[in-house]
């Protein structure tokens, strides 16, 4: 097995200029999703599907309330009335230690590659979408009109050929950092350090920890927030985590019931 890659997407140098949705819809082949004018948001993705590998969140950050001589009043100083500004930050598939969508693909579609990423094979897949639900950060989807499910490869194809992913590649400001996963984590402490010397206490890491409910994430963030800002789980757990118990369950269930069978049938023979 090859050393496990990784990505680092370092959201506090995101300027949202979406060149990482680009890139991956090119590189990959992957289909417009519409061209949805959401009316709510610079936003025109809106989120992960399977059609958009890579998504950039804009996230308004409404301006705190000003104590003034009129008032309490709201607008940060320079900002616009009630808007503060963005919070930018680049999501994609966690590439999972523990991968649910992984656990319940009957059809061995989704598979591990020697890069430790989790990828799933379009000419495998049957459409079953029991991948879907079992995703705990609502990655991977199936696509409408074809049925089959698709999600980000971590540009496995680039990485057979010794290349970075597209995204990364593209990002102009190194939001996105791809290697190495142990040597990301490390680079992601020392940067979480230096924001916090700069007084960007709110700076945090998540799904950089191997010890979380999904053993740890292959793409992990730095945020500026709480992880529900952005939308993400702050505590996801891998959803197939009780399925050996349960076949444990069902087999001694199964077994206490032929017992009982054999032994009604041992009791009718004595009857007779
Ligand atoms: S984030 Fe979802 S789709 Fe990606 S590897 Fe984890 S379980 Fe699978
Ligand atoms: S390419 Fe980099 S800077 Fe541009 S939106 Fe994507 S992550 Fe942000």
């Amino acid at each position: 097995m090859a050393e496990r890659m990784g990505f680092f997407t370092d959201t506090s140098v995101c300027i949202g200029c979406k060149a990482c949705e680009v890139a991956c819809k090119e590189w990959n082949d992957v289909p417009d999703d519409g061209f949805v004018f959401r009316a709510t948001s610079y936003d025109n993705t809106g989120g992960l599907g399977a059609s958009t590998w890579r998504h950039v969140a804009f996230i308004e950050q409404p301006s705190r309330v000003r104590e003034t001589q009129e008032g309490r009043k709201p607008g940060a100083a320079g900002g616009e009335e009630g808007l503060e500004g963005w919070l930018m930050a680049s999501d994609v598939c966690k590439h999972c230690t523990h991968a649910a969508c992984l656990d319940v693909c009957p059809t061995g579609a989704l598979f591990r590659t020697e890069f430790g990423s989790v990828v799933v094979q379009a000419d495998v897949c049957n459409g079953c979408g029991y991948c879907v639900p079992a995703c705990p950060y609502g990655v991977i989807e199936r696509r409408e009109r074809d049925g089959r499910a698709f999600k980000c490869t971590l540009c496995y194809d680039r990485q057979l050929g010794g290349l970075e992913p597209a995204c990364a590649k593209a990002c102009p400001t190194d939001s996105i950092q791809f290697g190495p996963l142990e040597e990301l984590r490390d680079r992601a402490r020392e940067r979480v350090e230096r924001l916090h010397d700069e007084g960007r206490t709110e700076a945090r890491l998540y799904g950089a920890d191997p010890g979380d409910g999904v053993g740890g994430d292959g793409a992990f963030f730095l945020l500026l927030d709480e992880p529900e800002v952005y939308g993400l789980p702050p505590d996801p757990v891998v959803t197939t985590r009780d399925l050996p118990a349960m076949w444990r369950w069902a087999g001694g269930a199964a077994l206490s019931l032929a017992g009982a069978v054999a032994l009604s049938f041992l009791g009718a023979g004595r009857r007779r």
